[in-house]
Formats: C-alpha cells, structure tokens, sequence
C-alpha cells in the first residue's frame, strides 16, 4: 500500500496547489483523493503524521471521513488577528458533526466558543469557534479551528492527549465544513510570534 499512500499525498498536494489559483480544478481532484482514501479504508490502514520529529495521531476519526478529501495543505498566508503565519495549516474535509481529538498534552491559552454563524463569505472571517492549545515543554500551539459551539473548555482549561475537544461545526468563514489545523512553533524574535511548522503523513 506503499504506492497507494504516496499517491494520495500527491494528489492532495497538487488539489492544495489549486485552491487558490483554480478552485474547479482543486475540486476535480477531489472524488481521486475519495477514492484514494476508499482503497487505503478498505485495506485497513492506519496513518498519522509527523511534524519537526514528533509523530501524532490524526486529530479526527478516519472511520468518521465518507467521501470526502481526507486532506489538503492550505495556503492561507498568515492569521492576522494571531500575529500567526499559517503557511503549513492543514484543512482536513469532514462532515458536520465529526469529532475532533486533541493531538497533544496541553492549556488552552485562546478560544472562542460561542459563534453560530459562518458560510462561504469573507465577512465570517474571524466568526469560527477555535481552540489554540500550548505545550509548554513542546514550545508548541495548536490551532484547532471552525468547530461547533462548545461549552466544555474554557481559558487555562487542562488538555490531555486523546482527549474530545469538540466537534465540526460551520462557523466562520468556510465553503464546506473541515477542520483548520495548524501546529505552531513559538518565536518570540520573528515576524511572526506563531510561526506553522510543516506537517508530513506517514504511514
Ligand atoms: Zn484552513
């Protein structure tokens, strides 16, 4: 299944390539990547991912993931209101109502949790519900975004790996429901204070 994997990250990086530039394009890849997704499901594989030499567990359930892109690296330049550059944010396109793992031990240091609204303008921009969690030992946050209302977490609220964060909502400013993830690297000294790291799949 070697081959298979490597196909489907190709795929999703070529569809990643085209979002910005040719958003028909990027969608004509789409049903490749289900169905690249479908043979790797069928075959029982697991994968993760890896990022500056940690390995994680994927923050969602693949068995929750039906015909959709399992992944696309996004290109969104920077978070403006994070003084965060998302250049290696990764969108992970799932229903609804899917629910999100945290990847890491942590605090949450900002949230947002009460949007309802959201959709495929850029006034929502901003509106999403988000989750940004530090690990101190890491020098790491995480950025979990476009989640449903949630009441569970607030500030300084403790993390454990594994453990539910919440669940797919449509709030903020997206074309179809997905999971906006993003793993930064605190530095104090750059242009940016969060500054994403690559994100590689293994399997
Ligand atoms: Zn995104």
């Amino acid at each position: 299944m070697k081959n298979e994997f490597k196909k489907l990250i190709d795929i999703s990086n070529k569809c990643a390539s085209y979002q910005t530039k040719n958003l028909s394009k990027s969608e004509a890849l789409f049903l490749l990547i289900d169905q690249e997704v479908n043979k790797l499901k069928n075959a029982g594989i697991n994968f993760s991912f890896e990022c500056g030499g940690i390995k994680y567990s994927l923050p969602l359930n693949i068995e929750n993931i039906f015909f959709r892109p399992l992944f696309k690296m996004a290109t969104h330049a920077k978070i403006k209101e994070a003084n965060a550059d998302d250049t290696h944010a990764v969108d992970f396109d799932v229903p609804v109502g899917t629910e999100v793992y945290s990847v890491s031990d942590g605090i949450v240091t900002a949230i947002q949790s009460d949007s309802s609204t959201g959709g495929n303008n850029k006034e929502f921009a901003g509106k999403d519900n988000y989750l940004y969690i530090y690990n101190e030992k890491e020098n790491r946050i995480y950025c979990y975004r476009h989640l449903e209302r949630f009441s569970n977490l607030k500030l300084n609220s403790l993390i454990k790996k594994g453990m539910l964060l919440g669940r797919i909502g449509l709030t903020g400013y997206v074309i179809t429901p997905h999971l906006h993830f993003v793993i930064y690297e605190i530095d104090k000294k750059g242009k940016y204070l969060l500054k994403s790291i690559p994100i590689k799949f293994i399997q």
